[in-house]
């Protein structure tokens, strides 16, 4: 984990526009509602981004999420793309020869995912930029890391179910204080989440996502975040900058909260819980 985000910030700064012809849309209210136009499932039933309430959210003995590989990330090139709308990096398979790709699995997952790329959302203050809002609060940055279903060969295939993709997603808090790159650089703690099923939150807003949401907050430096907020839309010169997208209805859907105190995540406790009507995604 640390190793990616290292990766990320370093590389941040040198973002310039490409991919000129790149399928556009816009963050504006009206742009946003007209999203549906072109993509149907951005008007669908079980849309992302949500407001999240940890009060009210379903506690449930959870498996943690375990991370397989991470730390053979690098070397290797991590292709940078600023595409207009978010910063993205495309993460290159990983040779067999030098280990693992990297992937995940736990959780409400039922398979391994793999990672397939992250990118973020960030506002233009401090007061917003985050797509999910955790308790009331919409934090300046979210960082959504992407993992692609293993029984499905490419993202483009894996948009097309249910149980397609699994998206990380972390928060971020500005703080003014630079520290040591690796300092702000390390993620928080993994064991709390919550999880709900969603949709992404760019078109085409394919309901294809198991979210999992870290409430632990990383830290980014004013000086970084600025550096997001320069990046260009390649658009009349505009900053890229409050690209997120609104928040959408919960609708029928449950979002379920990990017990962290509990010590009863091993399989065959959770088990036990998997035929409560509770363990649903919808009600
Ligand atoms: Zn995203």
């Amino acid at each position: 984990m640390a190793w990616v985000i290292l990766a990320v910030l370093v590389v941040v700064q040198v973002a310039t526009v490409s991919g000129a012809g790149h399928h556009r849309f816009g963050y504006t209210k009206p742009e946003q509602r007209r999203w549906s136009k072109s993509h149907e499932s951005c008007a669908g039933k079980h849309q992302s981004p949500i407001a999240i309430s940890s009060g009210r959210a379903i506690s449930l003995n959870i498996p943690a999420i375990e991370f397989v590989g991470y730390n053979n990330l690098l070397p290797g090139p991590i292709t940078m793309h600023n595409n207009g709308h978010s910063v993205s990096f495309s993460i290159p398979k990983t040779d067999p020869s030098k280990g693992r790709h990297p992937y995940i699995f736990g959780g409400k997952m039922e398979n391994e995912y793999e990672l397939e790329g992250l990118h973020f959302h960030w506002g233009d203050k401090n007061n917003r930029g985050a797509e999910h809002v955790l308790n009331d609060v919409r934090y300046p940055m979210e960082m959504h890391i992407i993992h692609r279903n293993k029984k499905y060969k490419n993202v483009a295939e894996a948009l097309g179910y249910s149980d397609g993709l699994t998206v990380l997603g972390f928060f971020y808090q500005v703080v003014e204080q630079e520290s040591s790159e690796i300092g702000y650089l390390l993620p928080g703690p993994v064991t709390r989440f919550c999880t709900y099923k969603g949709s992404l939150t760019t078109p085409p807003c394919s309901e294809a996502v198991t979210w999992v949401l870290f409430p632990d907050l990383l830290t980014i430096s004013l000086t970084q975040i600025r550096r997001f907020r320069v990046l260009d839309t390649g658009m009349h010169g505009s900053p890229m900058v409050d690209n997120y997208r609104a928040l959408q209805p919960i609708g029928n859907r449950r979002v379920f909260v990990r017990k962290v105190n509990s010590r009863n995540t091993a399989i065959d406790v959770v088990r036990n819980e998997i035929d409560h009507t509770k363990w649903d995604w919808t009600f």
